[in-house]
């Protein structure tokens, strides 16, 4: 085991104070959730069954894993539907969460075409379902909105260093083009629209082989394997725990139809890569060795969100340091890996 201690950081609260936490009573809904059985679709979906809603799971099941939303299909008030959202859907809804798309690098550029089309053709069939049914629609936007950006916190009002034509931009431009249709239905059609720019958030529920880079070091240090740091490592991202996201989804979901967004949901707490690794291995006791990769195209540089405006309309900030999120994501990575020994073992 390495004694070399944790980075330390402030927490969010040492940062900015306490916030309000506004939770109001709602009636019991019809809510499509799609990416359901995503690693955030599915602590959603748990979530707002356990509110006492009917939750609705659209999901193709390219990134999506059955073992994420097993244990919901005891409520009578859940059902899943096979579905790609690059086609319509027409179901009775009152609310739409739409998380569907591929949100890993390796994954959403494994077939840039249809992530393209998930973003832009997807956003076009749920707004088109928002405004036949009337639902409030909440878009799963993104960081990399802003690209590799020259504003540092990002703000909001911050257009982005976005690539057109490079490895990300599938994923990029199609989540930029998405923003797009979702204001038009809100300006033409009157759909009332919440667009929240996620930033890097990391938990339970993701796959092992997902390749974002808090449940690669998680992974590679539980297996003993070589830690892979891409570049020199000095890139930084603030990483936010998935509990602390889907607060900020429900508040945000909750504000007057007259708040649209975009509003980023993010940890504003900053470490480089070098400095997570560090903390993973520490945190596992591995024996893991870190090693240079290159750095992929157009990798941005430097993320940290600006949660100013989520603070003042939602009274939302993240409450779980790194330490605490790495430690709950560590434990589930280790059950996971164990079970599926065991089952390899039969
Ligand atoms: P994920 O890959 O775990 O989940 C995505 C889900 O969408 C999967 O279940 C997948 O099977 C499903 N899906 C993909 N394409 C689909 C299609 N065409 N039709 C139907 N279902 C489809 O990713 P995640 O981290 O849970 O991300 C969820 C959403 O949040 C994505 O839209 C992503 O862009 C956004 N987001 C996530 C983060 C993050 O840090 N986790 C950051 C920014 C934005
Ligand atoms: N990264 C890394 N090793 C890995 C996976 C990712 O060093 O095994 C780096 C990656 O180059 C990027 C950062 O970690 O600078 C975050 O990568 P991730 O894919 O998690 O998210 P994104 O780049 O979309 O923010």
């Amino acid at each position: 085991k390495t004694t070399r201690p944790l980075p330390s950081r402030p927490n969010v609260n040492a940062l900015f104070g306490e916030v309000r936490v506004v939770r109001s009573k709602q009636r019991p809904r019809h809510i499509l959730v799609t990416g359901g059985a995503g690693f955030l679709g599915s602590h959603l979906c748990e979530r707002l069954l356990k509110a006492g809603h009917t939750v609705i799971c659209v999901d193709n099941f390219s990134t999506g894993l059955e073992r994420n939303i097993r244990h919901l299909r005891n409520f009578d008030r859940f059902s899943v539907l096979k579905h790609d959202v690059i086609h319509p859907i027409d179901i009775e809804v009152d609310e739409i969460y739409n998380l569907a798309c591929p949100a890993s690098p390796p994954h959403y550029q494994a077939d840039p075409v249809h992530t393209m089309k998930t973003c832009v053709l997807g956003a076009l069939n749920l707004l088109e379902l928002a405004a036949r049914t009337g639902a409030r629609i909440f878009q799963a936007s993104t960081s990399e909105i802003y690209g590799d950006p020259l504003v540092h916190p990002q703000v909001e009002g911050y257009w982005g260093n976005v690539n057109s034509f490079g490895p990300r931009s599938c994923y990029d431009e199609g989540k930029r083009s998405a923003e797009t249709l979702f204001f038009d239905f809100n300006k033409k059609h009157h759909v009332e629209i919440k667009v929240a720019r996620i930033f890097n958030t990391y938990g339970p529920h993701m796959r092992p082989d997902d390749g974002r880079v808090v449940s690669n070091f998680i992974v590679q240090a539980l297996k003993g394997q070589d830690i892979t740091i891409y570049g020199d490592g000095s890139q930084t991202r603030s990483f936010c725990f998935v509990n602390d996201l889907i607060d900020g989804f429900q508040q945000l979901m909750a504000t007057e139809p007259s708040f649209t967004g975009p509003v980023n949901l993010g940890n504003p707490v900053e470490f480089t890569i070098l400095e997570l690794a560090e903390m993973v291995i520490q945190m596992t006791g591995s024996r893991s060795k870190t090693i240079r990769n290159p750095l992929p195209t157009d990798d941005p540089r430097q993320r940290r969100p600006d949660i100013s405006l989520a603070r003042r309309e939602l009274g939302w900030q993240p409450m779980v340091p790194l330490a605490t999120g790495l430690e709950k994501t560590i434990h589930y990575f280790d059950r996971l890996l164990a079970e599926e020994a065991h089952e390899l073992a039969e």
